[in-house]
Parts: C-alpha cells; sequence; structure tokens
C-alpha cells in the first residue's frame, strides 16, 4: 500500500502540525521522517548547542511517535536526495511538510516539489511556523514592510490566526519499516569534553515540557511580563525560545493560549515579541541572506577593526564590563542569555571592539540553544545598524548605565560572575571604582574604556553615513 510521509524539520511537535496532520488525513500509512542535511549548500548546519538540543527533542519526537505505534525514520544526506530515494524505496503517494523561508531551504524545496510532482508523488508545503507567512503581510502599494511597527499594525489588522490544530490520536505507520539510522551514531552530542551539563540543568527539549513551559508561564508569569522582562536577574520572560526555534511549539499555540487566558495588556506585549519574530522572517524571506548580507549595503564599506584577542575576550566573558561578562557566561553555561543582555553584549561586541557583526552572529548561532536563522541574523543586524529598521548609529550601549538601570541589586552579575559577588550593588558594575578593586587575575581590567571607544565608533559611523 503506498505510504505519506511527513518530513520534520523544525517543526519537531505532534500537535498543530499541519504538515502531520494532512498526511494522516490522506487515510494511508503515515511515514515521520527527520533528515539531518548537514551537506545541502546554502542550508545553514545547525551549531553545537542547537545539535545538543535537536538530539534530545528528536529522541523526544520518537517516543511520542511510539507511543502510538509508529515511530520517527531518521536518515542523514543531503535533504533532496534523501527524500527522493526514500518515496522511491516505500512507495509514497505524497510528501508533506511545513515551509522554512530562508533563500537555502526555498531552492532546496522547490527542487524537491518539482521532482516529486514529475514522479508524480504530490508534494505539499505547509505553514507550521508563523502566524502570518510572509507574502500576506504588505504595505498599502504592496510591498514588504521594514519598520516593525508598521509591519505589526498590519499584521494585527488581519484576521486572528486560526485555531491550532488538536493533536492527533493515532498516527498509523505502514507494515514493513524502513530502515532508520541510529541517532547516537550522528554524534550530535558533545562527548570529550561533555560541554552540556549546564545545558541539561536548565532545558527539557520536547513537545511534552514547552506545552508545560507555556502553560505555566500562562498562569504564573504573564502578569508580571511587561515589568519583568527587562531584568535579567529575574525568571520574567516565558524562556520559550528554543521551543520555538524547533518547532516543539507553534506561535500559533502560544498565541491562542495567551489571548484567551489574559486578553490585557500584559498579553498584548507579548504578543508583540512573537511580533519581532515574524518581522524576523518576514526580512529574511524578502531580503535574505541577512545572516551574511548587509540589510544595508552601505556597510559593506564599513572598517570594522577588532583585533582577535578583544574578540576572544568578548566570546570567553572577560571584557572587565561585569554585565557584558556575565551574559556572555549565561550564554557558555546555559545556551541562552537574556534579551537585554542580548542587546547590550552585542552593541559592546559591534561598537565598542568595532567586531563585524557577523561574528558575533555565528558565536551565537554555535552557543544559543534557541539560534534562530531568522532572529539572530535580524538582530544582530538590527544592533549593529546595518538592519532594516534599526537602532540608530548614535545609540551606543552604556554596559555601566544598562547594568545599573536593568540589574540594579547586582543580582544577575553575582550569579554568573562569582569573582565579584563580594562587591556592593553601587560598584558591581564599575568595579574599577570600588575601594578595593578584584585582583586583575580574578577579574580582568577593561578592555577599552567606554567613552574613548565610544566616541571611535561615532566617528566611523558619521564617516559612513557621510560616504552614503
Ligand atoms: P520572550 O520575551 O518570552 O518572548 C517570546 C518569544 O518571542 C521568544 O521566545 C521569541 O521567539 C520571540 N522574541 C522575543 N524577542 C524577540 C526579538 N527581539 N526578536 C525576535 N523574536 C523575539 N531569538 C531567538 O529566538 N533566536 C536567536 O537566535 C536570537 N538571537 C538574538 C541575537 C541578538 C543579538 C539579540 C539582541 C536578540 C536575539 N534573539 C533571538 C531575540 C530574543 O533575545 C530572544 O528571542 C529572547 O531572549 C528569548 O527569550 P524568551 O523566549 O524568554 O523571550
Amino acid at each position: 500500500m503506498p505510504c505519506a510521509i511527513a518530513w520534520f524539520r523544525r517543526d519537531l511537535r505532534l500537535a498543530d502540525n499541519p504538515a502531520l496532520a494532512t498526511a494522516l488525513a490522506s487515510g494511508q500509512p503515515v511515514l515521520p521522517v527527520y533528515v539531518l542535511d548537514d551537506e545541502t549548500e546554502g542550508v545553514r548546519p545547525a551549531g553545537a548547542a542547537s545539535r545538543w538540543w535537536l538530539h534530545h527533542s528528536l529522541e523526544a519526537l520518537d517516543a511520542d511517535l511510539r507511543r502510538f505505534g509508529s515511530r520517527l525514520i531518521l536518515r542523514r544526506g543531503p535533504a533532496e536526495e534523501t527524500i527522493l530515494a526514500l518515496a522511491a524505496a516505500c512507495n509514497a503517494a505524497s510528501v508533506d511538510w511545513n515551509r522554512a523561508y530562508d533563500e537555502g531551504s526555498r531552492n532546496r524545496d522547490a527542487g524537491l516539489k518539482r521532482t516529486l510532482a514529475e514522479r508524480g508523488i504530490a508534494a505539499r508545503s505547509h505553514n507550521g511556523s508563523l502566524l502570518f507567512e510572509p507574502w500576506e503581510v504588505a504595505t498599502k502599494a504592496g510591498q514588504p514592510f521594514k519598520v516593525f511597527t508598521a509591519f505589526w499594525r498590519a499584521c494585527r489588522a488581519l484576521d486572528a490566526p486560526s485555531r491550532p490544530l488538536p493533536r492527533p490520536d493515532r498516527v498509523a505507520g505502514p507494515g514493513v519499516w524502513p530502515d532508520s539510522d541510529r541517532l547516537d551514531e550522528w554524534m550530535l552530542l558533545p562527548r570529550k569534553p561533555d560541554w552540556a551539563g549546564g545545558l541539561r540543568a536548565d532545558w527539557t527539549p520536547g513537545e511534552a515540557a514547552a506545552l508545560a513551559r507555556l502553560g505555566d508561564f500562562v498562569d504564573d508569569d504573564l502578569r508580571h511580563y511587561p515589568a519583568a522582562r527587562d531584568r535579567p536577574a529575574l525568571d520574567g520572560t516565558s524562556r520559550l525560545s528554543p521551543h520555538l526555534a524547533f518547532g516543539e511549539l507553534s506561535p500559533r499555540q502560544a498565541w491562542h493560549a495567551v489571548t484567551t487566558r489574559s486578553g490585557s495588556a500584559a498579553a498584548e506585549k507579548f504578543l508583540a515579541e512573537l511580533g519581532w519574530r515574524e518581522f524576523s522572517y518576514n526580512l529574511m524571506f524578502h531580503f535574505g541572506p541577512l545572516d551574511r548580507r548587509n540589510f544595508r549595503p552601505e556597510f559593506d564599506d564599513f572598517p570594522w577593526q577588532a583585533t582577535d584577542e578583544a574578540i576572544e575576550a568578548w566570546r570567553r566573558g572577560r571584557t572587565g564590563y561585569p554585565i557584558v561578562d556575565a551574559g556572555m557566561r549565561q550564554l557558555w553555561t546555559t545556551g541562552w542569555m537574556h534579551n537585554r543582555v542580548r542587546m547590550i553584549v552585542a552593541s559592546f561586541l559591534t561598537k565598542d571592539l568595532l567586531a563585524d557583526w557577523r561574528i558575533g552572529e555565528r558565536w551565537f548561532w554555535d552557543t544559543l540553544v534557541d539560534a534562530d536563522p531568522a532572529n539572530n541574523a535580524a538582530s544582530w543586524q538590527w544592533v549593529a545598524g546595518s538592519g532594516a529598521d534599526a537602532q540608530p548609529y548614535y545609540r551606543i550601549f552604556n554596559p555601566v548605565l544598562q547594568g545599573e538601570r536593568f540589574d540594579p541589586d547586582g543580582d544577575y552579575v553575582r550569579r554568573w560572575l562569582p569573582e565579584l559577588a563580594h562587591l556592593p550593588a553601587k560598584t558591581i558594575h564599575q568595579p574599577w571604582t570600588a575601594d578595593s578593586p578584584p585582583d586583575p587575575g580574578l577579574y580582568p581590567s577593561r578592555l577599552v574604556d567606554h567613552a574613548a571607544a565610544r566616541g571611535r565608533a561615532l566617528q566611523a559611523f558619521k564617516e559612513l553615513k557621510r560616504a552614503a
């Protein structure tokens, strides 16, 4: 009997999964498949922290499918060839997947769709990752938006996203299962050394954990979100980002959980953050590749000038600015960093050190468990000033003032920099002013003087503006 392939990608869930639902609706036995594609040109391989997450998320999805007597077939290779070979071997009548929006994946998927159609196999793609697809939101002149507020206003004027699809109550598989790779053989987990202890301590990948986190957030934290979301020492945000990045949760599920159970100003604030995610995807789709190319081409001539030593100090959390270093160590240890601190460390790298934003983007891509092709690149460009609707060039975060404002008691810094734990709130964000400053062997002195670095950056940005 012919089967229906449900190709899982960044949608590692059973509920609200349009590709899976369509495959199931065909009435044919469904073959759930995941392809580890590190080979297709233009499709960016996952970074190390994402690979850790991916391993556990695939494990969870397979376990969920096995409760239905089904299973997840794992294959490794260029996705187009791999899916075609599997479709031929299993006599597939159809292949369903949820869309990706980066250029490399789109080209690959378009090629696959053509070949499947030539072979008489139905190829169907669906929206499983966005509230509004990039071509559904346009200016009155039919152009893509480049400014967030106008984009989000236009989104909110559209019909609300439809209700999430229910979790299927059965997933019938074929009588004979094709071969599958063993997940362990993919070596997605770090071994020597095993640096994932902090990730294991903080995170539980998988759909069940994603839904539990969403429920807890809506019940307990949402009402405090507007006030607490900018305070890195508090658990003031949802921490749903890796679940959304891997599609263990759809933004539609988040949208409806928040609007039906709250409907308040707090809900609006949270929805606007989902809106930033939509906006990043809109930019990537219309103006990509965002991770490699400056949105503003005048930035192609920007005189980036950071030294390797300075960049390495930033990566390791040894810049001498506590809020920057705390953020970089939170990232290294847990695979995640608070949004306010992401902005501060990105500003420090691109403005104080004058390092090309792509260096930071790549580091985040490798170390974040929520590394997302659109959000990461769009956010880096936003901070660097090279992006759409970017921060104006003269806004350069002062790491001391930012620390004092958003971590007023110094608790965030104390958590990640125990060597500064003894300092009082008054000096913890500028330890060089303390009565007894820390020993430079324990905590480094400042890599740059912020006031001087700011002046240098402003000069470089002014010259760029003049030249443009
Ligand atoms: P919440 O505040 O609870 O927000 C809910 C969801 O909205 C998030 O999970 C996320 O999906 C989305 N969201 C929130 N803020 C933003 C934003 N500014 N832009 C786009 N989407 C947003 N986010 C990623 O998901 N992946 C990345 O790789 C990523 N890289 C970033 C790099 C830099 C330099 C900066 C400044 C921001 C980056 N962000 C990225 C955006 C943001 O920092 C994270 O989404 C957020 O910190 C995740 O925590 P949360 O789930 O608790 O967020």
